[in-house]
């Protein structure tokens, strides 16, 4: 049996944890700088802009700040002069990507898909083994273009009324619910597992049969998980952050199946839900 530290997470794909953990490291490194030169090393990530087009958007502007709505991170760009629209860059890691900080000399790695130059002498390298993420430069009108995205849960308005009405009208299992990101933004499987392990809640329940009190308190469990993670900078696995850091956060139960539960030291469980592998202690889990 691997030890923690050795282990690593093999779906460990970036959720919000992580992605605002590299939204916070780009806000100190790009946020005010001008982007000198964008290199594009494979086209595939654009989904279909040309690759002049990303660079004639991007390049002069200067990173306004960085935000993320759900997985998305958007780098809001500064007009060039008072009649040209307004550019946010859009990046979703998907799978595997990463961006990573570089110096302008540094060329692009084997994985290196996209290049963006700062004028601070810096570079973000984005990294994807198998270039699945998604890089767009897109006007203010096209906005369309990004997927409609349910409320953020560590935002403090989040309603969590409006979440438990949500759930209450799905009646698949509440795991896949939870993935579904019109219903929350930026919850995926690993912190899907932990906050219903921290609710006591059987992934397989009909979403629609949670009693308002379950609902509430997966809702907390939700959020807890989430800032926990935040904090930690991400989860253990093959995630880096930007400067090449993996998460400290160690999942409790995603991906450990056989293992003894934290709670009741019975042997975790893994099933297929919605075809996603999913983790959770029968015995605890009602
Ligand atoms: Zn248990």
């Amino acid at each position: 049996m691997p030890t923690i530290e050795q282990k690593r997470w093999r779906e460990g794909v970036p959720e919000l944890p992580e992605v605002e953990t590299l939204r916070l490291g780009l806000v100190k490194e790009a946020v005010g700088r001008r982007i000198c030169a964008v290199t594009v090393a494979n086209p595939k990530v654009l989904k279909g802009q040309s690759e002049a087009e990303f660079r004639d958007r991007a390049v002069g502007r200067r990173v306004l700040d960085v935000k993320r709505r759900g997985k998305y991170l958007l780098f809001p760009l500064s007009a060039e002069n008072s009649s040209s629209s307004s550019i946010t860059l859009c990046l979703h890691l998907k799978m595997r990507g990463a961006v990573l900080l570089k110096r302008a000399d540094d060329a692009l790695g084997r994985y290196g898909v996209v290049r963006v130059a700062l004028e601070s002498g810096a570079a973000l390298h984005y990294e994807d083994l198998w270039a699945w993420g998604e890089w767009r430069a897109i006007a203010q009108e096209e906005a369309a273009l990004l997927p409609a995205l349910g409320e953020e849960p560590l935002e403090a308005g989040w309603d969590t009324d409006a979440f438990a009405r949500k759930l209450a009208k799905k009646r698949v299992a509440i795991k896949t619910v939870l993935l579904d990101q019109k219903v929350v933004a930026g919850v995926g499987n690993i912190y899907a597992d932990e906050a219903l392990f921290r609710a006591r809640l059987a992934p397989t329940r009909a979403a629609a049969l949670l009693t308002a009190e379950e609902s509430k308190c997966l809702a907390e469990a939700i959020r807890e998980v989430l800032t926990e993670a935040v904090a930690l900078g991400g989860s253990l696995g093959d995630y880096v952050d930007l400067y090449g850091q993996p998460g400290r956060y160690v999942p409790r139960v995603y991906d450990r199946e056989g293992e003894a539960c934290p709670r009741c030291a019975e042997p975790l469980t893994k099933i297929k839900l919605g075809g996603r592998g999913t983790t959770f202690c029968t015995t605890c889990q009602n």
